[in-house]
């Protein structure tokens, strides 16, 4: 059972689309995010939570959310963000919010270049342990550690606001000053009431964020992270229209309880929750 809450449905017509990158071949330290769809899928069932989210909005009755499956991750890594980005892109040209489920944080870029090209200006929220901004980690501009260094080069996001770093080195703080990325590092974080954007949103959610209580199942543990409370507070309280997500690096290897994909279900589902609530009340 993959169901959200109960509140999946076959429709051609959607307001919300799954859709899974089983990819992890741009992860630099240990493989198992590729089965992170899955996991996610797997602790969503119906059977163990209900459809309704914090503000009060019923996902079941509320919205139309529908499973599009996985992206075909077969063949060479350039062909694999080829074919994220077109379907991502197809699912924008429908007018609905895409959910990407991955997969190793490679996959943002081509998720953002189907984005920047049907927003102009984008911003983005980023929420990580690290900052992702490597020009390079062993020689792969193309690692997990760089996606950030390679949209701020490829000039697809107006403002970047990267929440719950703490492995910044000193080369990307000062990457984060020259291209204006506002870095809130964990040690400086008290709570983000009313972060406001002006341009459409895109969130972008490394598990790894989390403290590895909880969070256990990510590749990278960097102890001293947000709870899951403060990441829900954090979207619950933006002022934004947020117009897509991703939720990626979940490991399936180091999560034995599911806790870290029962996390994942959680913020998901309390993003979706924000944008019908926030189209309420319009
Ligand atoms: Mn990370
Ligand atoms: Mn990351």
């Amino acid at each position: 059972m993959t169901d959200f809450g109960g509140s999946l449905k076959k429709s051609e017509v959607f307001d919300f689309a799954l859709l899974g990158v089983p990819f992890d071949e741009k992860s630099s330290f240990q493989k198992g995010a590729a089965r992170g769809p899955e996991a996610i899928r797997r602790a969503s069932t119906g059977e163990a939570i209900n459809a309704w989210t914090e503000l009060g909005v019923d996902l079941e009755t509320e919205a139309v959310v529908v499973d599009r499956g996985d992206v075909d991750t077969s063949g060479s890594f350039p062909e694999v963000f080829r074919r994220i980005e077109k379907q991502v892109g197809d699912l924008l040209e429908k007018g609905t919010v895409p959910v990407v489920l991955g997969g190793d944080h490679s996959i943002t870029v081509p998720v953002i270049r189907a984005f920047a090209r049907k927003f102009r200006c984008l911003d983005i929220l980023h929420f990580d342990a690290h900052p992702d901004l490597y020009e390079e980690l062993y020689g792969d501009p193309y690692s997990h550690a760089c996606p950030f260094a390679r949209i701020l080069e490829e000039g697809l996001v107006e403002n970047l606001v990267q929440v719950g770093i703490r492995a910044a080195t000193g080369r990307h703080r000062e990457l984060a000053a020259r291209n204006k990325v506002q870095m809130v590092e964990m040690k400086d974080f008290e709570g983000l009431a009313d972060l406001r954007f002006r341009n459409p949103l895109y969130i972008s959610l490394d598990m790894d964020a989390l403290d590895p209580a909880f969070a256990p199942g990510v590749a990278h543990h960097e102890p001293g992270g947000l709870s899951t409370r403060q990441v829900i507070r954090t979207i619950h309280s933006l002022e934004a229209c947020i117009v897509g997500l991703d939720v990626v690096e979940v490991n399936p290897d180091r999560d034995p309880a599911g806790i870290t994909a029962a996390a994942a279900v959680k913020i998901i589902m309390e993003c979706m929750g924000k944008i019908v609530f926030d189209k309420k009340k319009k």
